[in-house]
């Protein structure tokens, strides 16, 4: 292992690894975001130098870009002294592949920012949290592993393309077609593809005031999808729309029709697909760019800093 000379920071933002329950037999009756990260480091034998900060308090459902903007400026801050080797952040299931991607895009750093939750509250019989963190701590030292990496239930796995797959099994979270990028097992990892790499967008395209960000809706198609919400919001218009589309990203003809009243008086129009799993092939159609193989959230993340970018 390499890094034992190097610090680990453990960035902590809440989440159910964070969690307590009253019973310890209550699995979903919990609070989640209720113990301190140096708490949960408590449970776990960090190998080397590690120092805990806590960035945020929160059940990710609650995720939001003050936040975002905030986690991505004590990574970068963390990531660029010369004795941190890795990060670790502790988060919630929810929104991991959200929070995951964007760091991915605007980071996509070189040394390990690897993240990890838990679907068992830290009080339950059964707590998943000390495991997934301790699986973290090893990948986070592991030589050569470098960009935003998602470990869970002894899987690894990439930010794009991560989704959350399941509401409850210890398992829930999917890396898509492409599968985890590696396992880890007593600590030691068997890596099936390349680490993660790409452009990072760099921090000044998330600098500017949140409140000054583009507004980034979502809306599903669905048997039935007459329109009428993107009308109603072409009252107060967003700058984006991602739709999840039906099987290839196709659109109910009448969404379609309102999407592209939406394009003409100049909303950012993006497509995905609402399948939980797979990608929209066949690129454009109907004039609705699409976002391939993105779960409709990470979707709206990608249209989001594209159009930062833009602006920057
Ligand atoms: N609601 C929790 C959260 O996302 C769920 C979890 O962590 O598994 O913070």
């Amino acid at each position: 292992m390499q890094n034992s000379t190097r610090t680990t920071v453990i960035l902590g933002t809440g989440g159910t690894i964070a969690g307590t329950a009253e019973q310890a037999q209550d699995n979903v009756g919990y609070k989640a975001a209720q113990l301190g990260v140096a708490q949960l480091m408590e449970a776990v034998a960090a190998p080397g130098r590690v120092e805990t900060e806590q960035v945020a308090q929160v059940d990710s459902k609650d995720m939001d870009h003050v936040l975002w903007q905030a986690l991505a400026h004590r990574v970068a801050f963390h990531l660029a002294r010369d004795e941190v080797g890795a990060i670790v952040i502790t988060h919630g299931t929810d929104t991991m592949e959200e929070t995951a991607y964007f760091l991915h895009r605007v980071l996509a750093p070189t040394k390990p920012v690897v993240m990890t939750a838990a679907m068992r509250p830290a009080s339950a019989l059964l707590s998943d949290g000390p495991q997934n963190l301790r699986d973290a701590l090893a990948l986070s030292a592991t030589p050569g592993a470098r960009g935003v990496l998602v470990v869970m239930a002894q899987q690894v796995f990439a930010a794009p393309g991560l989704r959350k797959a399941h509401s409850y099994r210890l398992d829930a979270l999917s890396g898509g077609d492409a599968g985890p990028l590696a396992r880890i097992e007593e600590g030691r990892l068997r890596r099936f593809r390349k680490w993660p790499d790409g452009a990072a967008l760099g921090m000044a395209a998330v600098q500017r005031p949140v409140e000054s960000w583009p507004r980034v809706e979502i809306v599903l198609s669905h048997a039935g999808a007459d329109g009428r919400l993107v009308d109603a919001l072409l009252r107060e218009p967003p700058q984006g729309i991602v739709v999840a589309g039906t099987g290839n990203g196709t659109v109910h003809v009448q969404l379609q029709a309102a999407l592209q009243r939406a394009v003409a008086s100049g909303v950012a129009v993006r497509r995905c697909t609402r399948c939980a799993a797979g990608t929209v092939i066949g690129g454009d159609a109907e004039g609705l760019l699409s976002l391939g193989e993105l779960s409709p959230a990470q979707a709206r993340v990608a249209l989001l800093l594209e159009l930062l970018a833009a602006r920057a």
